[in-house]
């Protein structure tokens, strides 16, 4: 498998979710990195979750809240239009978001449903977890039997946003740029949606640049946030 900091929240629900890292290689398409070069990490990524599953989902992202339900009646690999995060109620679909900074939220449950969304300070503003976990209730999957994963991400002493957006996020007001912790804002909102079990990776892109793209630090790279049931 490509190289990769794996979920082991998910093991015994028979989920495979992991986030790539730096060695595997960016997934960014739109870089300047040569088109052959990053479509044949697409690709081989692609053959190897094959072997796990028949179909490959994933969507140009575009910092909102819409998550697509895949429902299994396809094979191979989608990339839909805009989209930031995808669901399937059955096993048989893996699913992937590009983060570099922005968190990966990964979604299970001990059938096999499952999820995965692109959180950045957008996402978690738009409550996309709120819609996430929505989609697992409104086909019977109940909160409380989910289990939530936060994957590596920038960390609260590296994430500096602006008066407006921090304003958004936690409600208070600020007259200076003040830092504001994603992980630690999903965590809460999961936990008030009753998320059944919520853990959240220590690893920041920021602070461990050398295993992670961060789009703060400069990269133009992107990893992967997979899972497939
Ligand atoms: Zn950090």
């Amino acid at each position: 498998m490509t190289d990769a900091e794996p979920v082991d929240d998910f093991r015994d629900f028979g989920v495979t979710a992991f986030t790539t890292r730096r060695a595997a290689g960016s997934f960014n398409t739109a870089t300047e990195e040569p088109a052959n070069i990053v479509m044949e990490r697409w690709n081989s990524l692609r053959d190897q979750l094959l072997t796990l599953a028949p179909r490959f989902a994933t969507a140009r992202q575009v910092h909102g809240d819409s998550i697509v339900a895949h429902t299994g009646e396809w094979s191979g690999w989608l990339r839909t239009t805009a989209a930031d995060g995808h669901f399937a109620p059955l096993r048989g679909t893996a699913m992937a978001v590009t983060v570099a900074d922005c968190v990966p939220v990964f979604l299970a449950h001990p059938s096999g449903a499952s999820a995965i969304l692109h959180a950045g300070w957008r996402g978690t503003v738009a409550h996309i977890l709120g819609r996430g976990v929505e989609m697992f209730r409104s086909r019977g999957f109940a909160a409380e039997d989910l289990r939530a994963h936060l994957g590596p991400a920038i960390c609260g002493l590296c994430y500096e946003v602006s008066p407006d957006v921090y304003g958004l996020l936690t409600g208070k007001d600020t007259e200076v740029p003040a830092r504001v912790d994603l992980r630690e804002l999903l965590t809460s909102q999961a936990s008030k949606l009753g998320v059944g079990r919520i853990s959240s990776s220590l690893l920041c892109t920021r602070c461990d640049n050398d295993r992670f793209f961060s789009h703060r630090r400069g990269d133009d790279g992107r990893q992967l946030g997979v899972i497939v049931a």
